[in-house]
């Protein structure tokens, strides 16, 4: 998984309070019976992750969707990547009610507020609620709702899903399945089978995931992705259908849990938001140079130099750097060895023979030289 999460999860996570009501704004009608459970409905699943990130879908989930998905809710970590949305923000409140023959959509605003009475805008959520075979209340997915009007097509092991506006483009899906081809050679690895969703921008893609809105929406539009490997799925936007970085997740995320190179390793691989590594190395190596206040000694400090500007990564292009040096050095077998090691400081020093101290000096170096 990638992204806005690490600095999203410093502003969100903290002004989560569990067990909120759901509140209804004025003009939502309840006195519908069918409409009053739905809402209750909601309101037993948003408490139902008060106290875990993952509770038992097949509460709340057609048997099929929790069949195929650990996670068959496509908001849950669509903002944060491994925080639920639902965590998030220190009130919600029901927006919109909407009866229909095939469902009931509720519309929800996740916010906080401040002592000030100052909103600020976590979400606007979509759910969609119906009654199954057994009269029980189960929720669509907004990827069956929204994206049962896009098209599918399958190469190799990618299952791709799309805009119908877009006119599929095969020899961009024989670009990935090359990339996905040899890098199974060299991690000696089987074909994983994956769901690609991509669009033209990631404005399109929260929509299918159902939102209106989410706080990562927005601004000038740059090439994005995130990846679910838990269930190996892949949202991504602004790369058609080659986003191998996201891809390079779902191959190797699961192999190396404590790895503090992921994001490195999948940078060095796909590279980041439309670039690869040299040009965000380039541009990180300008601003060291123009920062001379940061010490990259403090690199494993938590939160320590995570945000430069809204298109390049440091934390992750530093890490990335680290990859392609270990590489260069002692190839792929050098990057198993590396991605085995859980601390920065066991890499440096085994890989380097550096200790703390020795850091800022060498990764300075190494982003001029590079
Ligand atoms: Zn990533």
């Amino acid at each position: 998984m990638c992204r806005t999460a690490l600095l999203l999860s410093l502003v969100l996570c903290s002004s989560f309070a569990a067990g909120q009501r759901l509140y209804l704004n004025n003009g939502v009608d309840t006195i519908e019976p069918g409409v009053k459970a739905a809402i209750h409905f909601l309101q037993t699943y948003l408490d139902a992750f008060d106290t875990t990130s993952n509770p038992n879908y097949s509460n709340y989930w057609p048997e099929e969707d929790c069949k195929n998905l650990k996670h068959p809710d496509p908001i849950v970590f669509a903002i944060a990547g491994d925080y639920p949305t639902y965590r998030m923000g220190s009130t919600r409140t029901v927006l919109y009610v909407k009866p229909d023959t095939n469902y009931i959509q509720i519309k929800t605003l996740f916010a906080w507020t401040d002592t000030q009475n100052t909103v600020s805008v976590l979400a606007m959520t979509n759910h969609y609620i119906k009654a199954d075979n057994h009269a029980q209340l189960k929720f669509i997915s907004p990827l069956k709702v929204i994206g049962g009007q896009w098209q599918t097509q399958t190469v190799r092991n990618v299952t791709y899903t799309y805009p119908s506006k877009h006119v599929f483009n095969k020899s961009k899906a024989d670009s990935l399945v090359l990339s996905i081809e040899k890098l199974e050679r060299e991690w000696d690895l089987k074909p994983i089978s994956i769901h690609y969703y991509f669009a033209d921008t990631k404005d399109e893609i929260q929509k299918l995931r159902g939102f209106d809105y989410s706080l990562d929406m927005g601004n000038r539009d740059k090439p994005s992705g995130i990846s679910d490997d838990q269930d190996n799925v892949v949202f991504c936007s602004g790369l058609d259908e080659n986003y191998f970085h996201e891809v390079v997740h779902i191959y190797l995320n699961h192999l190396y849990p404590k790895s503090p190179l992921r994001e490195g390793l999948a940078i060095f691989y796909g590279g980041s938001m439309g670039h690869n590594l040299q040009w965000h190395t380039q541009r990180l190596s300008a601003y060291l140079q123009a920062h001379t206040e940061i010490n990259l000694d403090s690199l494993d400090k938590k939160n320590y130099f995570i945000y430069v500007d809204n298109y390049t990564n440091p934390a992750g292009t530093i890490r990335g750097l680290i990859c392609a040096l270990v590489y260069k050095k002692s190839g792929i077998e050098g990057l198993k060895r590396m991605m085995t090691y859980t601390t920065l400081e066991e890499i440096f020093n085994k890989e380097f023979g550096l200790k703390r101290g020795q850091w800022d000096k060498f990764l300075r170096d190494a982003t001029t030289s590079y």
